[in-house]
């Protein structure tokens, strides 16, 4: 589904992605983990053109998204995106923060978004506070509603940027629970996250990122229990 070829990105004369290659099938879900700096969060912005590549090729379901002939909006919308810090509009109700965009960008009808969105909301037990501003919500809350605002436009993959690592830890089993959810049913995922418990339980494969590329990957099973890079080995020893 999603295919990287030697993916390099350079920030003036910061050349953060050296070389990048995955290859992503349907229904798998990707656990990205690494040091901090290493290139994660740029190579998901990447993945969905956030940051325009400076090299290599990104082939998203058969096309190359990094050929600047194409449609930038058409292949973002079939990637849903979501941050560390739920980037909802704070001056939209949690209804119009998920409508917004099938509407504006669907062109679906308002009331057929309204269903639903609602909809949504009733599968993560939130449709009380449709209505309601973000800033009346908790932190797991807003972060589940970033997730279905997300799926309100029915995207091929969704892309998981440390989506927990800004939670009070009573809150990101709630986070966890939505997203492995999602897997079950069959959504392919890339996920950054410091949740090893998640990783080995719901991810299928885990890539190890450093200093810009990927340094290794495998099964949970193979990374976590048997690492074979050095500094697999040293990150896990102090994550783990
Ligand atoms: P973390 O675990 O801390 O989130 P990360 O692996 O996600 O780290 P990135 O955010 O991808 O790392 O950053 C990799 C490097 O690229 C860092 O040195 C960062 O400062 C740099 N960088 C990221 N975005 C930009 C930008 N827009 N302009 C300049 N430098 C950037
Ligand atoms: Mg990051």
């Amino acid at each position: 589904m999603i295919k990287v070829k030697n993916l390099h990105k350079r920030f003036g004369k910061l050349h953060v992605l050296r070389g990048v290659e995955v290859s992503i099938k349907k229904g798998e879900v990707i656990v990205v983990i690494g040091p901090s700096g290493s290139g994660k969060s740029t190579f998901l912005r990447c993945l969905n053109l956030l940051e325009q590549p400076s090299d290599g090729e990104i082939i998203f379901e058969g096309i190359n998204i990094t050929d600047k002939r194409n449609d930038i909006n058409k292949l973002r919308q079939k990637m849903g995106m979501v941050f560390q810090n739920f980037n909802l509009f704070p001056h939209l109700t949690v209804l119009e923060n998920i409508t917004l965009a099938p509407v504006k960008l669907k062109n679906e009808k308002p009331k057929q978004a309204e269903r639903n969105a609602l909809a949504l909301l009733k599968r993560i037990g939130l449709e009380e506070k449709a209505d309601n501003y973000p800033a009346q919500l908790s932190g797991g809350q807003k972060q589940r509603i970033a997730i279905v605002r997300a799926l309100a436009m029915s995207p091929d993959v969704m892309l998981f940027d440390e989506p927990t690592s800004a939670l009070d830890p009573e809150m990101v089993g709630e986070v966890l629970e939505v997203m492995k959810e999602l897997a079950s049913e069959g959504m392919t995922m890339v996920v950054v996250t410091h949740e090893m418990g998640f990783a080995r339980e719901v991810g299928t494969r885990v890539l190890f990122m450093d200093e810009g590329s990927v340094k290794e990957e495998g099964s949970p099973e193979e990374i976590f229990s048997n690492p074979a890079n050095e500094r697999t080995k040293e990150f896990l020893s102090k994550v783990l």
